[in-house]
């Protein structure tokens, strides 16, 4: 599957300016390695902040440095998005959790150890620095996670099937960006359960009162 045509909401360029300069929360850092790893366009675009950035992109292949380095860089943008794309970016097993997520589960969807939340809603938090919050999203197919605004930024990349909710339909690869001023009710299409990656720097706002009283436990 060519994932990357299908992927209709990407990273802002402040997200992957913001990522190439080291200057995001880890939780936020994971969502956008992941969507890179998945997305051909993004991995082009972040690409050329890292080189505007003097860095060069630690891709699959480290690169020397060396003195020609620099033209080599140069004729990497000048050839497009095609060349800064490498094949090895793209997994050559069929996982579910991109490799950046892998890392921090210690395996795929098999090793996850999820948590029920309630209504079929499962999470499995993952361990990043405190200045955000990770985690992995089971949503049965057709179920909803509850209503609920945003203090700070919320990322949401999708890593199986697909949601839709009052902004629009986020399927695989796709990422949603809220922050304070969306409500939303995600709800998971039906056929598929629904894995999403979620991240936020700051705790979600939830109306009704029963998610709002198992917050402090659910660390959501
Ligand atoms: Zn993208
Ligand atoms: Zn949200």
């Amino acid at each position: 599957m060519n994932m990357t045509q299908d992927i209709k909401h990407h990273l802002t360029d402040a997200l992957l300016m913001a990522y190439s300069a080291g200057n995001l929360p880890e939780a936020f850092s994971l969502i956008v390695a992941s969507h890179v790893s998945m997305c051909d366009e993004c991995r082009a675009r972040l690409g050329a902040f890292d080189t505007i950035g003097g860095n060069l992109m630690e891709s699959c292949d480290s690169v020397a440095m060396s003195a020609d380095s620099f033209e080599a860089t140069l004729a990497r943008i000048e050839s497009g998005p095609d060349a800064a794309s490498q094949p090895c970016a793209r997994d050559a097993r069929s996982f579910v959790l991109p490799a950046p997520v892998r890392d921090y589960v210690g395996g795929d969807l098999d090793a996850v150890k999820w948590r029920p939340v309630g209504m079929g809603v499962k999470q499995a938090i993952l361990p990043t620095a405190a200045d955000g919050s990770a985690r992995l999203l089971y949503i049965p197919a057709g179920s909803a996670v509850p209503d609920h605004g945003h203090r700070g930024t919320e990322l949401t990349l999708v890593l199986q099937g697909a949601f839709s909710d009052q902004v629009d339909h986020f399927a695989a690869g796709d990422v949603e960006i809220a922050d304070e001023d969306l409500d939303h009710t995600p709800v998971a299409e039906p056929g598929q359960d629904c894995i999403c990656l979620a991240a936020t720097d700051a705790p979600l706002r939830f109306r009704s009162l029963l998610p709002r009283m198992a917050q402090p436990f659910l660390r959501i």
